[in-house]
């Protein structure tokens, strides 16, 4: 059984549509998908409709998260969507990405790159607007090569010359709203060391505590070493281990089931959750 439990679509800054991206989940041999995209669940319902036979869905979302000016995500997943705490918290993390991308874009326009916001809302669509996507758009004015060169710290790296911070939960607060809701965390990337400060070992130790129940060890931007240690971290502190791709079509260039979830993390997580069951695709549209 190949599960991969962390993609994003064009409900936030992946470039598949929902439907597209179970599609692709199905031909790239998948048998289970989460669809995570940035603090929302908008892509749910379409990839629902779209499920094709021999693939579940595992309803999810990333939460973007700080704590002592660290930013990380968690993975949310199996929630309750309508729970009015943690959807209250996602609208606003979600409705503050649209100033704070306009403050970015303002930045890059005292910097001499003449990128609107126009630009950019055609790029995002009604997707959770983000750096990837005034990526996107600096890749289009020739700026950056690739999506990825935008995140340096002349564009859009933290503190880089154009970032601008956006409101994000506290990781301990998104645990206690995630578990009310039914929903089971994961921390996503906890290493992801380029794309800024991380989480230190002994905040782990306290999400840990506080409920968190797994680690994403397997992901493109951690290396064996690293995987190492966090697997080690996870069995001492008694946390499930996830792989998944994380992938974004084709903003990242990793692809569909390229790192993959053991099935019997798989299980637990769903035995943990109580919010919302696992979708199998009935292979309707
Ligand atoms: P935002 O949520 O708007 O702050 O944007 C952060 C998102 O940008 C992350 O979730 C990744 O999807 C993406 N990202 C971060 N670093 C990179 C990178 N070096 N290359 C490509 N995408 C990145
Ligand atoms: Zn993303
Ligand atoms: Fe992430
Ligand atoms: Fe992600």
């Amino acid at each position: 059984m190949r599960i991969d439990l962390h993609t994003h679509s064009t409900a936030s800054d992946g470039t598949d549509t929902p439907a597209e991206l179970v599609r692709n989940a199905a031909a790239a041999g998948l048998h289970v998908v989460a669809l995570t995209d940035h603090d929302t669940t908008r892509g749910h319902a379409e990839a629902i409709a779209a499920l094709p036979e021999g693939l579940t869905l595992v309803t999810g979302a990333e939460l973007s998260c700080r704590a002592d000016g660290v930013s990380m995500h968690m993975l949310a997943y199996l929630f309750d969507p309508e729970e009015p705490a943690l959807l209250a918290e996602r609208e606003l993390v979600r409705d503050d990405r649209v100033p704070r991308a306009k403050t970015m874009i303002a930045k890059l326009n005292a910097l001499g790159v003449p990128v609107t916001w126009e630009q950019v809302t055609r790029i995002a669509g009604d997707g959770s607007v983000g750096r990837p996507h005034i990526a996107s758009a600096l890749v289009g004015l020739g700026v950056v090569p690739t999506v990825s060169d935008a995140f340096t710290e002349d564009w859009l790296a933290d503190g880089g010359r154009a970032w601008v911070e956006k409101h994000e939960t506290d990781p301990f607060e998104a645990i206690r709203l995630v578990k009310a809701a039914g929903g089971v965390c994961v921390l996503a990337h906890p290493a992801a060391a380029k794309r800024g400060r991380t989480v230190p070992e002994s905040t782990i130790t306290e999400l840990a505590a506080a409920g968190l129940d797994g680690l994403e060890v397997d992901h493109m931007e951690h290396d064996p070493d690293t995987r190492a240690r966090l697997r080690g971290l996870a069995g001492e502190l008694g946390l499930l281990v996830t792989g998944s791709s994380d992938y974004h079509g084709s903003r990242k260039t990793v692809s569909l089931g390229e790192y993959t979830t053991d099935p019997e993390v798989y299980g637990e997580i769903t035995r943990r959750a109580t919010g919302a069951f696992p979708v199998p695709g009935a292979g309707g549209a």
